[in-house]
């Protein structure tokens, strides 16, 4: 797949990644197909998708955390310094997760201990991580809970995870991703279960550390809306494959792909105030379900036979992107936007 634009020096290029579902002894699914991004120092990039579309097993294959009957069946996965992520092994890869590239999930409950203090917690993940004492790294757990927003930061250590709200657990959790530095965070809906006034904080607190520490964030949303305030950058997936990826102005201005188009019509922007929204009809197809054509075929309103048979190339949609829909190679690869 071609770049649509070069980012800056990438702290995560993912090339050509292929991951299969072997499930008992029936023939492998293809779970992601052919997957290539790259995420620049200090970029945010947002993958959009709905649930099924792939992109949070994107986001377990390059922390080494796939389930075991999902496999990388070819590709490679490279961090800021060239190493082959998906070649290293367990040891080197806990060394990397949480200094290099930390993650911080949807549920911040399901990943705090309920039995241990959250200032303990921030605390012993510094400590893995860094030589420092233990009273060297509960100063680096004030600083960072006052960092992210925490109130009364000293008192808060000796606090339990079930005695904070859902926003200040996310901000624990963006405190404990945080604290080491990490060149890449990646956030896999990281605002779902927060209310929209908590979820615009958030985000703004993502954008705070990229701007402070150069941080770059890898933001995984089913929310296009959510994604369109923050990312420089958008990929948009679908059924295992990333559709269209571009600079985030011109994907939301002039969407090349049919599938981007309809998640664009069924978001509330400030752009389409007193506009009717549109939901996509039906849903992604299952592993088992995937054929040789277009994935997104079944609910595309231009799909000809051509695209049942023949699974689409990737074309340039604008300056700086491109969509993988027969539509554009049809318009000779040049800017085409879809209504
Ligand atoms: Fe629709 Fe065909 Fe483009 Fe797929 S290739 S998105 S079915 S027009």
């Amino acid at each position: 797949m071609t770049e649509p634009t070069r980012t800056a020096a990438p702290v995560l290029e993912i090339r050509d990644l292929r991951l299969e579902l072997q499930a008992g002894s029936r023939r492998a699914l293809p779970v992601l197909d052919g997957v290539s991004l790259r995420v620049g120092k200090g970029e945010i990039v947002g993958i959009v998708g709905e649930s099924g579309s792939g992109k949070s097993v994107l986001s377990l294959a390059v922390l080494g955390l796939l389930p075991p009957a999902i496999r990388i069946a070819g590709g490679e996965i490279l961090n800021k310094d060239g190493q082959f992520l998906n070649r290293l092994g367990e040891n080197r890869l806990r060394r990397i997760r949480g200094k290099e590239i930390a993650m911080i999930f949807q549920d911040p409950m399901s990943s705090l201990n309920p039995g241990l203090t959250v200032g303990r917690q921030v605390a012993e993940v510094i400590r893995l991580h860094e030589a420092c004492s233990r009273r060297e790294a509960e100063e680096r757990t004030v600083a960072m809970f006052r960092k992210v927003g925490l109130p009364r930061p000293e008192s808060l250590l000796r606090e339990y995870p079930h005695r904070l709200s859902g926003g200040m657990r996310q901000r624990v959790m963006i405190a404990t991703a945080a604290s080491c530095r990490p060149e890449l965070l990646i956030a896999d809906e990281p605002t779902t279960a927060l209310d929209v006034t908590i979820q615009a904080q958030i985000l703004q607190l993502m954008k705070k550390l990229r701007e402070e520490d150069g941080t770059s964030v890898l933001l995984i949303s089913h929310d296009l809306g959510l994604v369109s305030g923050i990312c420089d950058r958008i990929a948009v997936m679908y059924a295992g494959r990333i559709v269209e990826q571009g600079t985030a102005a011109e994907v939301l201005r002039r969407p090349g792909h049919p599938y981007t188009a309809g998640l664009l019509a069924s978001i509330p922007l400030p752009s389409k105030k007193g506009s009717k929204l549109t939901p996509i009809a039906g849903s992604v197809p299952a592993l088992h379900e995937r054929g040789a054509g277009c994935t997104f075929a079944s609910r595309c309103g231009y799909a000809t036979e051509r695209c049942r048979r023949e699974a689409p190339a990737y074309h340039r949609a604008g300056d700086s992107h491109i969509a993988a829909c027969h539509l554009l190679a049809e318009e000779g690869g040049s800017a085409h936007a879809v209504r």
